[in-house]
């Protein structure tokens, strides 16, 4: 069954059956069962959100021969009612204005065709113009003097996606209803009886999927669950729907945040630049990563009233993101990779993401290092608790590094002694995942102290220190000075006071 079928074949006969839009269709049926009628109706809003569905429902309603006193439903049934479905009844005229822009269009299809009365004499003549953004300054001159002096029973139904498109001359001579997106909940509810008809079945899991990927379009999700439907099986699976769906990585996006949150920057961007060597569409993941993080703010802050539309494993990474990462990091990492993610005709896809990730990292450690400035004079602004919370080495570790960093660079000179100078010029900054982070002032130290000897011997060190086995990471420490101070013993005022008389540093 092709896509377009399946919209047909399910395409809300009644009020009833009407996705979303509440406020609208009950709106529309009150004015049918009083018969309190306007002469033009503007119908505002997304596409496929039910605009052409409700015009061409609230038509019938208007036409039935058989609709029920103080009901609006029509019946389906009746002469006009099959007329109208069949598209064959000469009192409801559809026109697409982006085919039929000019006033000849206007002035031939609508303009004389209105003076005509109705072919079902209790009934009315209904023009459904759909993107009327699209007519001409002409043609919308020539229909608004249609709408100023309206031919007795005719009713016009104008709809558009492009309401700052229409003249206001137009807009302010209509009832105008604002079509809202179609809440992911209710689409899902509705493919769910549209599978439930079709005897297939589909994870909840894909049916997410697509009410994700339609953004609030009923018919965008409807095409898309007939294009998996029509590849001829009876029971989907996530294999199957990627053909349609184009695979989305939420696992890959939750290992990326993950590698994020523990400060791992090589895990990131390991995990960006595999995924790209796989041919993967880059703005698509970045849509998908914005999403996933704003999911894991919004159920943050909302907490379990917030319905996670994912699959179980994939709700329980939420939840657990919720929990560990703070809510200003959230907010930070969204704002950097959106602002990054504005860079033009980047030369490389997946720079923007990069640069985003690093950048991120960056002022996540400028955070941090500021955190060292309060650990040793709590007194501070920060409370113990918050201290607690942002360190970001546990304290016994970072004590024990603290008493035993100048024992362990002595160590170090059975290597080389500018191995010692140059580590007396270094402070542990962060243990993430099983890597100590030493920060430096220079690059020129890095590059000593990268060489796999020196490095291998201080993991060995730090081992036998610590009794764990960590790798070791070296980097630019940007607020190296600050940092160096406090890792030595800032806050211990008489040696400040000393040091700084003459000149010099701890060491
Ligand atoms: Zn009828």
């Amino acid at each position: 069954m092709s896509s377009e079928v399946i919209y047909r074949k399910y395409r809300p006969q009644t009020f009833k059956d009407v996705v979303g839009q509440r406020p609208i269709n009950i709106t529309l049926q009150n004015e049918i069962i009083s018969g309190q009628l306007v002469h033009a109706y503007l119908f505002v809003g997304p596409r496929g959100t039910g605009k052409t569905t409700l015009a061409r429902l609230f038509t019938r309603s208007l036409n039935c021969l058989a609709r029920q006193k103080n009901q609006a439903e029509p019946c389906n049934q009746c002469q006009t009612c099959l007329a109208i479905l069949e598209n064959r009844s000469t009192d409801v005229i559809e026109i697409d204005a982006a085919s039929n822009t000019g006033v000849d269009n206007v002035r031939e299809n609508i303009i004389s065709n209105a003076q005509i009365y109705p072919f079902n004499r209790d009934g009315y003549k209904v023009f459904i113009i759909d993107e009327v953004h699209m007519l001409s300054k002409s043609a919308f001159n020539a229909l608004l003097k249609t709408l100023e002096e309206p031919p007795q029973k005719v009713i016009f139904i104008l709809a558009t996606t492009e309401i700052h498109k229409v003249p206001e001359t137009i807009i302010s001579r209509c009832q105008r209803f604002d079509f809202k997106k179609i809440p992911q909940k209710e689409i899902i509810k509705k493919l769910t009886e549209i599978i439930e008809w079709e005897n297939i079945k589909v994870p909840d899991s894909i049916l997410a999927e697509i009410a994700r990927k339609a953004d609030g379009s009923l018919r965008d999700a409807e095409s898309l669950l007939g294009q998996i439907i029509s590849l001829g099986s009876d029971k989907i699976d996530e294999d199957l729907a990627s053909l349609v769906l184009s695979r989305s990585h939420w696992h890959e996006i939750d290992n990326l945040i993950e590698a994020l949150r523990l400060g791992n920057l090589g895990a990131a961007l390991n995990q960006i630049n595999q995924l790209v060597g796989e041919g993967l569409d880059v703005t698509t993941f970045i849509l998908d990563l914005v999403e996933y993080l704003r999911q894991i703010m919004l159920y943050q802050i909302i907490g379990p009233g917030f319905t996670l539309d994912f699959a179980d494993d994939l709700v329980a990474a939420i939840k657990k993101h919720a929990e560990d990462f703070p809510l200003a990091d959230l907010s930070a990492l969204i704002a950097i990779i959106l602002d990054k993610n504005n860079i033009k005709d980047s030369l490389i896809d997946q720079l923007p993401l990069e640069l985003a990730c690093v950048d991120y990292l960056l002022a996540k450690q400028k955070n941090e290092s500021t955190v060292y400035e309060n650990l040793s004079s709590p007194a501070k602004n920060a409370t113990q608790s918050e201290i607690k919370k942002n360190r970001v080495i546990p304290g016994d570790c970072y004590q024990t590094l603290k008493s035993s960093w100048p024992a362990l660079i002595e160590k170090t000179k059975v290597l080389n002694h500018s191995i010692a100078i140059v580590l007396k010029s270094s402070h542990p900054l962060s243990v993430v995942d099983g890597v100590l982070s030493i920060g430096l002032e220079f690059d020129f130290y890095l590059q000593q102290l990268n060489k796999p000897e020196v490095k291998n011997h201080l993991v060995a060190l730090i081992e036998e220190l610590l009794g764990e086995k960590y790798k070791i990471s070296f980097i630019i420490d940007e607020n190296f000075a600050a940092n160096h101070k406090s890792f030595k013993g800032h806050g211990e005022k008489e040696v400040d006071a000393v040091l700084d008389t003459f000149g010099g540093d701890v060491l």
